[in-house]
């Protein structure tokens, strides 16, 4: 499969006409172009860097390596928002770690009349998430900013993450693709809690009495997670499971002030 998604990529065609048209002749050149994607695939790297892109929600996402892959499992985090906020007139929300965009593009062509903002700490995941906001035609205000310290006083209804949340000695960093992606979009400290718990502490300050905190997370860190957001004082604490039937979001409501 990832030989036939490589040769579409060099020849610029469908899957329709690879599979019609078998007899076709590779020039030298797409010959040579082939054989050097597939080297480096066998070499690891994982076939959205080498096609430079990947389907999130339905929509195709420009990826480099200064960005985390998207993942079919953080779709939940779209469906959450969009079940909890669909025909919210101006709807404020703040997308944490955007990487890609993929959550925040998504959200705010998902959600007509979202206020949408994306932050990240790397200027170069900046650079692709524009790109991608261009391309999609959403609309979408970026900062750089090292979780909150680039947010002002700003509230939001809403504010989503899916963080880095990978244990730093986990073995599987060091297999597959994510020995590929951006280490800092992976882990979070011995427990893979640092980040998250970063985010949950500062949220209570940039969320608006009545707004809604959703998380991804490990597959083993709901728990912990419930546990941080009651710690923070924030109400109606859930998780929700992915395709897998994983916890894999957890999110809570921001009722006082802070
Ligand atoms: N879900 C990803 C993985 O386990 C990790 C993404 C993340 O750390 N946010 O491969």
């Amino acid at each position: 499969m990832d030989a036939r998604v490589l040769l579409r990529h060099v020849l610029k065609c469908t899957a329709a006409r690879l599979a019609g048209w078998p007899e076709q002749r590779l020039s030298a050149r797409e010959w040579e172009d082939y054989r050097a994607l597939v080297e480096r695939r066998v070499a690891g790297e994982p076939v959205a860097y080498l096609v430079g892109e990947r389907e999130f929600f339905g929509r195709n996402f420009m990826v480099t390596p200064a960005v985390l892959i998207p993942r079919p499992d953080t779709e939940l985090l779209v469906e959450l928002a969009l079940a909890h906020f669909s025909g919210e007139p101006r709807l404020r929300l703040l997308d944490m770690g955007t990487g890609s965009g993929a959550l925040a593009v998504t959200l705010a062509l998902e959600l007509e009349g979202a206020d949408v903002t994306a932050l990240d700490r790397s200027r170069e995941a900046l650079w692709v998430a524009m790109a991608n906001a261009a391309k999609l035609g959403a609309s979408v205000s970026f900062v750089q900013s090292d979780w909150f310290s680039g947010l002002g006083e700003e509230r939001f209804q809403l504010i989503v993450a899916n963080p880095p949340y990978i244990a730093a000695a986990d073995p599987h960093l060091e297999e597959g693709d994510l020995r590929f992606e951006p280490r800092t979009a992976l882990a979070a400290g011995p427990a893979g809690l640092d980040d998250l718990a970063e985010i949950i502490a500062g949220t209570p300050h940039h969320l608006e009495p009545g707004g809604w905190l959703f998380l991804e997370h490990g597959y083993d860190q709901a728990m912990s997670v419930r546990s941080l957001l009651a710690d923070a004082g924030f109400a109606a604490i859930t998780s929700w499971k992915d395709l897998g039937g994983i916890e894999r979001v957890s999110g809570g409501r921001w009722l006082g002030r802070a």
